[in-house]
């Protein structure tokens, strides 16, 4: 029989864009479905940025682009960086891509042969382990609870590490549980890395500018690591630009050359209009930055308030990025007309089918017992969809 390949036979759908597929379904049937399963700003772009794109057509940037972005980009990019983050990069170390999703999958393919071990501490965003994959690498998954805010600790990363680690992916503010490490956390991290060198450290910041508790702090910042750091970065949360597909990686010289050479046989270089737009968005006022953020943050403290009063929900106050990941193993195993919720992913298919509010069950991010909501979405929505969830969960016995 004709088949597709084991690697892609293999490979799970993606969680969040599937069950955000399932909702726009019934949407298009004219179900009122609250969807706070994908996780992207409710936003629109703002202006000065699309005035950039739409510049950009009528001055004729409609040829290949070089494949690791126009360096006027990648200037920008490094200022953004100095300006930031306090880091200094040259150019030729930042590779754009099509969204920080591909520079992930670009960093992972770069660095993982065959067997190698990659560390993913979990509750994790959809796509790592699958990526890891893709690489024929092996993931290890260091579990965390709500209990300790779902951050991993030096004991726990030490203890991960074998003779086979090759690298390790770090997204904070953290997908799906909005965690944020601070600076002495990093550094402890950073001090276990700093003893074994052929690790390479994937810091995935793409939320760092939905940070609830301060400045962001890069792990990158740390000397004893920062030669195997690749930071993993792009416009789409920052900037409300999740559909213009622009992300891309500052890393060391030898991982950015390898992502390159990968990309020029790939995918090539980025869209160019999504570029001039992303360099407009890094050079101009970021202003919109912190009021989008601002926004977030009144509606963190929203549903942090109504998840807070739903029986059987344990909540946590999260730091940063736009999701509330509530502990729901209270309703593993509870009934419905006499169908049996038997993981997170059967509740959030129910929460969907019944009370019409989109989420993603935490067995994709690897925490089965938990559930995730996004609230990159109005005050009202947020307060109506809490109010179904509480009243479609009350059915479970
Ligand atoms: N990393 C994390 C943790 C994410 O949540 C996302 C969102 N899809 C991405 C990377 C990819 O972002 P994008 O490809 O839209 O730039
Ligand atoms: N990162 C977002 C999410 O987790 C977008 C969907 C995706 O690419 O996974 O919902």
């Amino acid at each position: 029989m004709v088949q597709v390949s084991a690697r892609i036979a293999n490979l799970a759908v993606s969680e969040t864009l599937a069950m955000s597929q399932k909702s726009n379904e019934l949407k298009s049937q004219g179900i009122n479905v609250i969807n706070l399963s994908v996780g992207e700003p409710d936003f629109f772009t703002p202006e000065h940025i699309k005035k950039a794109a739409k510049q950009a057509i009528d001055d004729n940037f409609s040829f290949y682009t070089p494949v690791p972005g126009y360096l006027s980009l990648r200037q920008a990019i490094c200022k953004k960086l100095e300006r930031e983050n306090g880091l200094s990069y040259k150019p030729e170390q930042i590779i754009c891509s099509n969204g920080a999703k591909q520079a992930v999958c670009n960093a992972l393919l770069a660095v993982v042969d065959p067997g190698d071990e990659v560390i993913i501490p979990a509750p994790c965003w959809v796509s790592y382990v699958e990526m890891v994959k893709l690489a024929e690498g092996e993931s290890r998954v260091i579990r965390t609870g709500i209990e300790q805010d779902f951050k991993i600790n030096a004991a726990q990363l030490e203890a991960a590490i074998t003779p086979k680690t090759r690298a390790i992916v770090l997204c904070a503010p953290s997908n799906p549980t909005g965690s944020v490490y601070s600076k002495t956390e990093l550094e402890a991290l950073a001090n276990i890395l700093a003893k074994y060198p052929n690790i390479i450290i994937i810091a995935d910041e793409i939320y760092e500018h939905i940070n609830y508790v301060g400045k962001h702090e890069s792990i990158a910042q740390f000397e004893n690591i920062r030669d195997r750091v690749v930071i993993i970065n792009g416009v789409s949360k920052a900037y409300a630009m999740t559909g213009w597909r622009l992300g891309w990686m500052a890393a060391p010289q030898w991982i950015a050359s390898a992502c390159n050479k990968l990309q020029g046989q790939y995918t090539s270089g980025p869209s160019s209009i999504a570029q001039k737009a992303a360099e407009a968005a890094y050079l101009g006022d970021q202003q919109c930055v912190v009021d989008m953020r601002d926004a977030f943050m009144r509606r963190r403290d929203l549903i942090v308030k109504l998840a807070s009063e739903i029986e059987g929900f344990k909540v946590n106050k999260p730091e940063g990025a736009f999701y509330l990941f509530p502990e729901c193993s209270y309703y593993i195993g509870k009934s419905y007309n006499g169908k049996k919720i038997e993981t997170s992913a059967d509740l959030a298919m129910f929460l969907l089918e019944e009370g019409h509010v989109a989420c993603v069950g935490g067995l994709a991010f690897e925490a089965p017992d938990y559930i995730r909501f996004s609230y990159a979405t109005s005050d009202e929505n947020i307060i109506e969809a809490m109010r179904r969830v509480k009243e479609t969960l009350s059915k479970l016995k």
